[in-house]
């Protein structure tokens, strides 16, 4: 410990005052003691002001102790003279003791600070590398940088990342900083870019820039520069400020080098999901769209030539069939209508307070002659409140689910539909006696594209639950499966009663 002064002379004048006190006592005493004891009570000043307060001071005590233990206790008293060539072993041994021990002192308080300074510059980088880890996104990555530089080192800390492919054009980071980069700071900051070597403030390139600029390298290339500027003009970086500051730089590159990564790959699983997509269109064109077609086509042409050959019962069954796929074509459109809005987020959800028979009988609707061979149990209670829903979207969610209950169940088993209160919700339990649906496919079936393979040749392209899921969730609401005992699965839509305000979904 060393006590803190704010001018190193208090040190000194207290040291004297400590050896005036010790020759007052002295005083006092040294009829009882002999003088060679008396030396003792000085070096015990050399020792505690070597402890206390530093080196100078403690060499200062044991010059100042020899001449006054000389002046008071040294026969003759009160002259520097000595009569007993004895003393001057005693002065060179006093005067020995105090360099020595004053200087293994300030030895082992130098290794103490050193010590606590690496323990709180490993604390410093710990701190950081623990907020890098669990920092995700690229912004809370660039924000945990600039708190921790600038707490540490007491500076305010500018981040400065390539904008495109050319190596002129970097954008810094706080945007909102008071501190904006002039053009001499970016050019320092540009400078190191380039070159990869530190400029700016305490550098011999461009060193009349207000902040020091170094890259951050990882062994990929640089991946960006760091600037700190200190907060009052004058102040630089000590050579082991420096140090920590290289390795505070070279954790943070780590971690913007993963954020860019991780970007990356999310643009290529956006490109590939796009590419799923269009792949997908494709062959919903050429088997789902073009069967439908056939049909109708085929229908048409019929009905044009041979009309007066048909009695008006075949009529009516192919004009019948040709309706019903014309319906399934435009559910089909319609799906991937909304799931392509879903993907640019310009589905909006507007909600208005909606009975929900209403929004069960819409679906069936849609269904025609398609639930002429089902039986269809529906069971809503009385009282049900009104809820805030986009009738028309909540319409195609049940469209999909009906559907798949119907495309997924043989034909003749029933589809029940079960509508109730459950702890502020309304759920809607669509219920069918079909293939249900494995325990590997559950946690699947509302991702896009996902399809059950199975060995019967329903089609469809696996986007009606994505975009159930989608619509529902956009609406504060679930939607889940559930394999059914006895065969067959309930799927389960259900809606908060009180929504919130109207949103994008995407
Ligand atoms: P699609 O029906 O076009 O394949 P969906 O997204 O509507 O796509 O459904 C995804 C998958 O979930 C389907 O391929 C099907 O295997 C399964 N599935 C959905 N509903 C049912 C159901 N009622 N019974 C059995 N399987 C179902």
């Amino acid at each position: 410990m060393r006590w803190g002064f704010r001018h190193s002379w208090q040190r000194y004048a207290l040291s004297l005052v400590l050896v005036a006190a010790t020759s007052l006592v002295g005083i006092f005493v040294h009829r009882y003691f002999s003088p060679i004891n008396l030396v003792m009570f000085y070096l015990l000043d050399v020792v505690v002001v070597a402890a206390y307060l530093g080196r100078g001071p403690a060499i200062l005590t044991s010059i100042v102790g020899v001449l006054v233990f000389d002046f008071f206790f040294v026969p003759p008293s009160l002259t520097l003279a000595v009569a007993d060539a004895e003393y001057l072993i005693t002065f060179l041994a006093l005067f020995v003791v105090g360099l020595v021990v004053s200087s293994l002192v300030a030895q082992v308080r130098g290794q103490a600070e050193a010590a606590r300074r690496r323990e709180a510059e490993t604390a410093a980088l710990y701190a950081l590398s623990r907020d890098l880890a669990v920092a995700g996104e690229f912004e809370a990555i660039v924000e945990a940088i600039i708190a921790h530089v600038g707490q540490t080192f007491e500076r305010r800390v500018t981040i400065l990342l390539p904008t495109g492919v050319t190596t002129n054009a970097l954008s810094a980071y706080p945007q909102d900083r008071e501190w904006m980069m002039d053009e001499r700071e970016m050019e320092a900051a540009v400078q190191v870019f380039r070159s990869g070597a530190p400029a700016g403030r305490g550098t011999c390139v461009q060193p009349e820039a207000q902040a020091h600029y170094l890259p951050l390298r990882t062994a990929r290339g640089i991946v960006g520069v760091l600037g700190v500027r200190p907060e009052q003009s004058g102040s630089y970086l000590a050579p082991g400020e420096r140090l920590l500051l290289e390795a505070f730089a070279s954790q943070s590159a780590l971690a913007i080098e993963r954020a860019q990564l991780a970007r990356a790959a999310h643009q290529v699983d956006l490109l590939q999901a796009t590419e799923r997509l269009q792949t997908a269109l494709l062959n919903s064109i050429s088997h789902d769209l073009r069967t439908p077609l056939v049909t109708i086509t085929g229908t048409l042409s019929v009905l044009e030539g041979d009309e007066p050959l048909l009695d008006a019962s075949t009529r009516h069954a192919m004009v019948q069939a040709a309706l019903e796929e014309a319906e399934r074509l435009n559910r089909l459109v319609e799906n991937l209508l909304d799931m392509s809005r879903i993907e640019a987020g310009a589905l909006r959800v507007t909600r208005q307070p909606c009975d929900v028979e209403d929004v069960v009988g819409s679906a069936l609707e849609r269904f025609g002659q398609r639930l002429e061979d089902r039986s269809v149990s529906i069971v809503i209670p009385d009282g049900l409140p009104l809820i805030p829903l986009d009738f028309v979207l909540i319409v195609q969610v049940l469209v999909n689910v009906i559907d798949n209950a119907l495309k997924y169940s043989p034909a003749g088993t029933p589809i029940e539909i079960d509508v109730g209160e459950v702890d502020a919700e309304v759920q809607i339990r669509v219920a069918d006696r079909g293939v249900g649906i494995p325990p590997e496919g559950m946690a699947h079936i509302f991702d896009k594209f996902y399809r059950v393979q199975r060995p019967d040749n329903v089609t469809g392209t696996g986007l009606g639950l994505s975009i159930a899921r989608g619509v529902v969730e956009a609406h504060g609401g679930r939607i889940w499966a559930e394999n059914r005992p006895g065969g067959g699965i309930t799927m389960v839509v259900a809606l908060p009663e009180a929504g919130p305000g109207s949103e994008h979904v995407g």
